[in-house]
């Protein structure tokens, strides 16, 4: 789960660690309001959307009066704002940050991130910061530091000054620099995050030099919302495809792609090895989604409807393989969301395991035509059949 900037702030604040002082408004009134309350001579007006690269894309305003910093939260509240990580349909602002304009000395990136190879979280930082720092990675490698944390003994003060003094910074920063380090270290592990990336941690000299942190963003592990309340309430399901929402609501796991074969199949290696199986076939599969065990008929008339709300998806492929689940309810779950959604689209259905013979024969006394497959192979090539093939 992603938060908000501005949220990634609110919550760095609490761990003591320098932000710009804000505020976030809906409307530009409001907008207004904040930056009087804040005070100061310049500002800077943040869409707040799940994705960044905002700053390219018209995203951040730094403005000199409280009417500027109006006109441009006017702007971007209700438009649709696109971004190199938003994808070309882009996403709805819906609020602004505004906050203290700082006067940049210059700007780093630090990210904290777990490293799949050591299975450890990982300082990365940068002294190239407020740009892309995949540009950097590809174009100068030698100018991002590693330094991996060991979870037992957790981030040390001589691991901060190495990577500070790596990336440049020295003198009254340094013991700045390891303030923040560990801060944001001991937040994310007490949030149980799993990225936490500040993209530029800024050098201001309002009198003596500071570091302070302009762009935060933070990303959390779903299996351990349970016990993190806090993060919990600051979910933003608007950022959220709204059929993943929906999906998860019904205990289902969806998740969508970009192909036009809706996948309907219980169990996530299953349902990956169906992908790979369209994929092979030539076809792009509209989405992922796992029924998960014991799916009652109720839970595949949901997943049909989910399916369905995608208007690209030309037929659904149904692949069972019933351990826990019951090939019958599968079937009188597929016979159930036919008749309730009159649904247009061919169906594919591959069942096998528990009760697969009584699934069979209701599917077969139905007076709706299912195309049945013997297996998953079939199955895959029937569909992307009707689908067509699709150009990767
Ligand atoms: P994004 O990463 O989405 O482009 P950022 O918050 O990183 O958005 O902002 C982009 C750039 O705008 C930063 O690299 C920085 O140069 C500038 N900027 C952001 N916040 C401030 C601020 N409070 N004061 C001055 N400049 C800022
Ligand atoms: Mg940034």
């Amino acid at each position: 789960m992603n938060i908000h900037e501005y949220q990634a702030k609110e919550l760095l604040k609490s761990y003591d660690v320098l932000v710009p002082s804000g505020g976030v408004a809906f409307n530009a009134v409001q907008a207004g309001r904040i930056a009087e309350e804040i005070g100061g001579s310049a500002w800077v007006v943040k869409a707040q959307i799940h994705a960044g690269g905002r700053g390219k894309a018209g995203g951040v305003k730094v403005v000199g009066s409280v009417d500027e910093v109006k006109k441009a939260a006017d702007a971007m509240i209700g438009n649709r704002l696109i971004t190199h990580q938003t994808g070309p349909e882009g996403s709805l602002v819906q609020r602004v940050w505004i906050e203290q304009a700082s006067d940049i000395k210059k700007e780093f990136y630090l990210g904290f991130l777990i490293d799949r190879g050591t299975q450890r979280i990982t300082v990365v930082a940068s002294g190239e910061g407020g740009v892309e720092i995949e540009e950097v990675a590809r174009e100068s490698p030698e100018k991002i530091i590693k330094e991996v944390i060991d979870p037992a003994i957790g981030l040390r003060d001589f691991q901060c000054r190495k990577v500070a003094t790596a990336i440049g910074l020295k003198g009254k920063l340094m013991p700045q620099a390891v303030k923040l380090m560990k801060a944001i270290y001991r937040c994310m592990r007490d949030k149980d995050a799993l990225q936490a990336e500040i993209n530029p941690l800024a050098i201001v000299a309002s009198g003596d030099e500071k570091l302070i942190v302009l762009d935060a963003k933070f990303s959390f592990d779903d299996n351990a919302l349970y016990r993190q309340k806090i993060i919990t309430e600051m979910r933003d399901l608007a950022e959220e495809d709204p059929k993943e929402v929906e999906a998860s609501g019904h205990g289902l796991n969806y998740i969508a792609l970009d192909g036009n074969i809706g996948c309907i199949v219980n169990g996530a290696g299953l349902a990956m090895a169906s992908l790979d199986a369209i994929t092979l076939h030539g076809g792009r599969p509209a989405n992922f989604l796992d029924v998960g065990g014991g799916a009652s008929p109720e839970k595949v008339t949901n997943a049909c409807r989910i399916v369905l709300e995608d208007p690209n998806v030309k037929c659904i492929l149904v692949n069972i393989f019933a351990g826990i689940n019951r090939c019958d309810w599968i079937a009188k779950g597929l016979i159930q969301a036919c008749n309730s959604l009159h649904i247009k689209v061919p169906l594919i259905v591959r069942l096998a395991g528990t009760n697969v013979d009584e699934g069979r024969k209701i599917l077969a006394e139905s007076d709706l035509s299912f195309l049945t497959a013997e297996n998953l192979d079939a199955a895959a090539a029937k569909a992307v059949e009707i689908a067509g093939k699709n150009q990767l």
